[in-house]
């Protein structure tokens, strides 16, 4: 119990990093020296809120103390990132793929919609993971911009 309560309070304090876009992260696991990780990659275990990489948290979950190891992987995944601030500015594939946008009119209408930005989110989550996928995503948000930009 210890544990989790050291746990808990390095995720306050994470939520906090992560939101502000600065300091450092307190985390459970940590890469070998020359891997190095963007904060954003990063996420609480639902059960016993240390931080992992998300691509190992499925491999954490099945020894964690806590787990009650019963969900799915997407499941946990899903725990997991609803424990995270939600920035405004969107996540970093996101980002990287609109700043890669022409800047023109309807890039603009892209990055001030909430709406577009949250159907952007959706496809990174979707697709983002593989780079060769940016320009089919690019493309959805550029005609959904479009869109708005007639229905205005
Ligand atoms: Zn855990």
């Amino acid at each position: 119990m210890y544990e989790k309560i050291w746990n808990v309070g390095n995720h306050l304090h994470n939520v906090k990093v992560l939101r502000d876009g600065q300091g450092q992260l307190f985390v459970s696991y940590r890469q070998r020296y020359n891997q190095r990780v963007a904060a954003d990659e990063y996420g609480p275990c639902p059960y016993c809120y240390g931080y992992y990489p998300k691509k190992i948290l499925w491999r954490h979950n099945q020894k964690c103390k806590f787990t009650n190891a019963a969900g799915s992987r997407k499941r946990l995944a899903l725990e997991s990132s609803v424990l995270l601030p939600k920035s405004k500015e969107g996540s970093t594939i996101l980002r990287r793929v609109i700043e890669s946008m022409r800047n023109d009119e309807i890039s603009r209408i892209v990055k001030s919609d909430s709406t577009i930005l949250a159907f952007g989110e959706k496809l990174c989550t979707k697709r983002g993971h593989d780079e060769e996928q940016h320009n089919y995503i690019r493309q959805k948000l550029r005609e959904v911009g479009r869109l708005l930009k007639d229905l205005r």
